[in-house]
């Protein structure tokens, strides 16, 4: 679908390496990862394979960008360090969250003074974004139309640098769809929420945000989502089953 987009709009496609959570990437599945789009027949102008104008295309080469926008989420005071474990914020979320969903988060750190936790030099902690609570973020999206979502109700105060010392993957595509000059964002519409989420971000960043387009979901045989975690859906997996790229492509047209 992005490839299309791209195609229909004289745009460049790009392939970002989006391995910045090291415990679940290795370095020897990117070359299979390449080889696996080249024959599903993805054909990108920029990617780590080769090069750009606005590389590096892997994320884990890419610290110093993510470094330098937390510093400045920090200095505008948009952010908070954050000591909850998930179990704290299950216990504290006083609203009932639907199945499977993030729980909102209470709120319990926000207003913590910083540096109580110098005090404790090993206390390891999450930083999160401070919403604006009851504003509504508004957006059209080029497939699903208007959408709005009210911080504070939709979601809550965010996390954007993981206790681990790794910015999470919504900060990260934030920080690098402006340094790459992305104009659209083609994913998945599970994600319309995060859209609203990192909408705040590019303007607490100063960044020009890009547009979206969110697609329905693709799902397997059985109705279930085909995450690129899931080893028996992934494109090597299916390519092994003796799958074509033609029939893939049909199979997900539906
Ligand atoms: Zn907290």
């Amino acid at each position: 679908m992005a490839q299309e987009r791209a195609r229909a709009k004289g745009g460049t496609l790009i392939l970002r390496n989006e391995d910045i959570d090291a415990t679940r990437f290795k370095l020897e599945f990117v070359s299979q990862m390449i080889e696996d789009l080249r024959w599903f027949g993805l054909h990108w102008q920029e990617g780590p394979d080769c090069g750009g104008a606005f590389g590096p295309y892997s994320q884990s080469e890419r610290r110093s960008f993510y470094v330098a926008a937390l510093g400045k989420l920090g200095a505008g005071g948009f952010v908070y360090p954050c000591t909850c474990s998930r179990k704290d914020i299950r216990d504290a979320a006083s609203a009932p969250h639907a199945e499977g969903k993030e729980p909102i988060y209470p709120g319990t750190c926000r207003n913590k003074n910083p540096s109580t936790l110098n005090s404790q030099p090993s206390t390891r902690f999450n930083w999160r974004f401070r919403v604006p609570d009851g504003e509504a973020i508004s957006f059209t999206d080029g497939n699903c139309g208007p959408q709005t979502f009210v911080a504070g109700k939709d979601f809550g105060d965010f996390v954007v640098w993981r206790h681990d010392d790794v910015p999470a993957y919504q900060f990260a595509c934030v920080v690098d769809d402006a340094a790459m000059q992305i104009t659209e964002v083609v994913r998945g519409a599970d994600l319309l929420v995060s859209t609203a989420r990192q909408l705040l971000l590019y303007r607490a960043l100063g960044l020009p945000s890009p547009g979206f387009f969110h697609c329905a979901l693709m799902l397997d045989e059985k109705g279930e989502r085909l995450a690129k975690r899931h080893d028996a859906l992934s494109l090597r997996a299916l390519r092994g089953q003796g799958k074509t790229p033609e029939k893939l492509r049909q199979d997900w047209a539906q």
